[in-house]
């Protein structure tokens, strides 16, 4: 057999996938050569400027500090710490993370909100309707961060009616097709929000959706003890009122956990290149690239495969006009022209 001669490109490539390697071993022989006696586990529950509060294995809280140069941990961080004094300590590590969330500052620079949460509850309510396609917005968000999205209708007790409940959900069924499930509630007919705690077990979600839906309502519920809990976090970092800021990460007694806080609820989706809000699509994927121009905007262009599929029944028409929509809104503009 003919020895094969590899390229400059191969080779290179070959060479980087092996420094990822090495690199890889470094990092966990770094983080078992730190795993003395006093290293444990913790998970960052919240952090206010640089202060941590850091749970362990046993539910305690631990007033933390950060050693420099391991990265800047942020709610939901897996991390490893060292006790330094009753109930204080010092992280010494940071574990890869699975997700970020993260929003935009004042700049336009992102900035990370809380990491590792997988699952995004987008909550809607007959009143006030939805408005815009803040639904689909939301949903290019929970792909591009790599979380599962689930649209939670609440308030079904304003719909008195089979028909009316049924003609609420209906609009929302081609987000089901697509495997966003639906979940229909009323937080004032169903205090206990089961079927809603049933979701968050083993996962680590959080709850957005437009003002006046029932996010603070349904995060009460959820959190009886939450205002006891927001002042034994600010107690112990000593910052006051201030904690209730920050994001924040609440272990639920029926298990799995909510992150929440002011900002994390006003998250929005921050601005695009066309070909990420595709992505943000599933069900355009399978048509992505088969347009016959490959800058195709899916709009007046001949031979468009994604329109085509709309036609044909495999995109929902409503999806396509809300890509269109966000493409005006949240795309960059990366030709540079405006
Ligand atoms: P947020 O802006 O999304 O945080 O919404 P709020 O939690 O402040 O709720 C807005 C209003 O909706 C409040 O008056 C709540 O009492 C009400 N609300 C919340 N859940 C329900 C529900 O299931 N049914 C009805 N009828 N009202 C609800
Ligand atoms: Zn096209």
């Amino acid at each position: 057999m003919p020895r094969r001669r590899l390229s400059e490109r191969q080779t290179a490539r070959i060479q980087r996938i092996q420094e990822r390697r090495r690199s890889k071993v470094e990092a966990r022989a770094a983080l078992a050569a730190s795993d003395d006696d006093t290293a444990r586990d913790g998970l960052v529950v919240v952090r206010h400027g640089a202060n941590l509060i850091v749970e362990d294995r046993q539910g305690r809280d631990h007033h933390c500090v950060s050693r420099q140069h391991i990265g800047h941990p942020v709610c939901g961080d897996r991390v490893v710490w060292q006790p330094c004094g009753p109930k204080a300590g010092v992280i010494t590590a940071l574990h890869p993370r699975d997700t970020l969330l993260s929003r935009p500052d004042a700049s336009g620079a992102e900035k990370p909100l809380a990491a590792n949460i997988d699952l995004l509850i987008i909550v809607v309510a007959p009143q006030p309707a939805p408005t815009g396609f803040l639904i689909d917005q939301y949903l290019v968000a929970a792909e591009r961060i790599g979380v599962s999205a689930l649209i939670l209708c609440n308030k079904m007790d304003l719909l008195v009616d089979d028909a009316a409940r049924t003609a609420f959900l209906d609009a929302f069924q081609h987000y089901a097709a697509i495997g966003y499930p639906l979940l229909p509630l009323s937080l004032k007919q169903d205090p206990s929000l089961a079927p809603l705690r049933q979701r968050f077990a083993g996962h680590a979600g959080i709850l957005v959706g437009q003002s006046g839906v029932g996010k603070s309502s349904l995060i009460k519920a959820l959190l009886p003890d939450l205002e006891v809990r927001v002042g034994a976090l600010s107690g112990a970092t000593g910052l006051g009122r201030h904690t209730t800021s920050a994001a924040t990460s609440y272990r639920l007694a029926s298990g799995g956990r909510l992150i929440d806080s002011p900002g994390v609820r006003s998250f929005r989706l921050g601005a695009l290149e066309r070909a990420q809000l595709e992505q943000g699509f599933p069900e355009f994927r399978p048509f992505i690239g088969q347009c016959r121009f490959s800058n195709c905007r899916h709009d007046q262009e001949p031979d468009c495969a994604i329109r085509a599929a709309s036609t044909a029944g495999s995109i929902a028409p409503i999806r396509l006009r809300a890509f269109h929509q966000l493409a005006k809104t949240v795309t960059r503009d990366s030709s540079g022209t405006h």
